[in-house]
């Protein structure tokens, strides 16, 4: 039986270990922080808004996989222990203009998808927002993860396929086959995932060099009120609106370098702004707000692969690490189970930083 330790139980991790153990292997999971989640956590993946929103990087060349991993969140949803966390109700995407509207309905459809234009009366009956703009889209894959629920249920299903989700456990040598945690907690590997998320202290950094190439992305969201359901997600130019099980969140800045998590009142203030030149006295603050720092790589899409003797890596998710959870689950197993990798999958290589 193969035994893997990954380090890190956002949601990268997790998904990976659910995956990895449903396949066969023995996984310990160790977490540097308690097992408290709130949206103050300092996992991305507890503050984050949950979008699973593949058509938004369309033109990259990665662009099929945001799709793979999107048709897995439907396809591993039913019956799962945080099937209850997310929802598939589509997206409306409010364009300044009918001709970027159209553009953008063009470059869906050849991605093969579903979506349609809308007309500001058509916005409001979808999504009971009045927009000032008549230009919009309705599109239909795409989705919302409640962040905390899903970690927490994943945890629940980890721990029923057998995993051992340690916390308080911060892994500080990583050698051949061998983690040992701050406390002095020896596990043996046959493999080992970092999924450290914009964290990876040195040790990290010297047994998977491209580590190095992961940088912090502050990130702002705040919970706000609208007059009805929401129901689909909606994008416009500088802020999105995403309904969760408990709340609406209105999302989200974008700060490189910056890893203070405090929240800042000018950058909510500025995504407030931004709704409200679109949806005038529509989108009401509720006084909640909160930051987190996502793991950025230098073209935005994650680094997923061999990373150093026996080290895999599995970060630099940036803005996409719930929609990329399943496919970058996918992929490790692939790794770790010596199965085929495709030339897309392969593309995610961390070697591409490297030379
Ligand atoms: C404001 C905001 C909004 C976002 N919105 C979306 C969205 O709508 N849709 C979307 O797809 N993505 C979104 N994201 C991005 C997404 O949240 C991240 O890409 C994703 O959460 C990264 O997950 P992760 O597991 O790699 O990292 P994290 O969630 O940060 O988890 C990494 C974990 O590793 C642990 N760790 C680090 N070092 C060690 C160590 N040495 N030993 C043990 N544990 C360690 C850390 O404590 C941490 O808990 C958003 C992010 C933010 C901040």
């Amino acid at each position: 039986m193969k035994r893997v330790v990954i380090i890190g139980a956002g949601i990268i991790g997790l998904m990976c270990g659910v995956r990895l153990a449903k396949a066969g292997a023995r996984v310990t999971v160790l977490e540097a922080e308690g097992d408290n989640l709130s949206v103050f956590s300092a996992m991305a993946s507890a503050a984050a808004a949950g979008m699973l929103a593949p058509l938004s990087g369309a033109d990259s060349v990665h662009a099929r996989i945001a799709l793979d991993s999107f048709d897995l969140w439907r396809a591993w949803s039913p019956g799962a222990a945080w099937a209850d966390g997310v929802r598939f109700e589509g997206a409306v995407v409010l364009h300044e203009t009918g001709p970027e509207a159209q553009a953008h309905l063009a470059r869906v459809q050849q991605a093969g998808r579903a979506a349609a234009a809308l007309n500001a009366g058509q916005v409001r009956r979808r999504a009971g927002l009045a927009p000032r703009t008549d230009a919009a889209l309705f599109i239909e894959d795409e989705g919302v993860a409640d962040p905390i629920r899903v970690l927490s249920g994943l945890a629940m299903e980890a721990r029923a396929h057998g995993v051992s989700l340690r916390y308080d456990a911060d892994a500080r040598i990583i050698a051949a086959n061998v983690v040992v945690t701050h406390a002095g907690e020896r596990h043996e590997a046959d493999a080992i995932v970092l999924a450290p998320g914009a964290w990876a202290h040195e040790a990290l950094v010297t047994a998977a060099p491209a580590l190095k190439h992961v940088g912090g992305v502050k990130g702002h969201v705040a919970a706000v009120q609208l007059e009805r359901a929401l129901h689909p997600n909606i994008h416009a130019a500088g802020f999105y609106l995403a309904e969760r099980r408990e709340d609406v969140v209105l999302g989200a800045s974008m700060e490189p370098g910056v890893y203070t998590r405090n929240v800042a009142p000018e950058q909510v203030a500025a995504l407030f702004a931004a709704a409200e030149a679109v949806l005038p006295g529509q989108v009401k603050p509720t006084g909640r707000a909160w930051a987190g720092i996502r793991p950025m790589s230098p073209d935005g899409w994650p680094l997923i692969g061999p990373a150093g003797p026996g080290v895999l890596v599995a970060a630099g998710h940036s803005r996409e690490g719930w929609l990329l959870a399943p496919i970058t689950a996918e992929i490790i197993s692939a790794y770790v189970f010596e199965s085929a990798i495709s030339p897309a999958w392969a593309a995610l290589s961390p070697a591409r930083f490297e030379s």
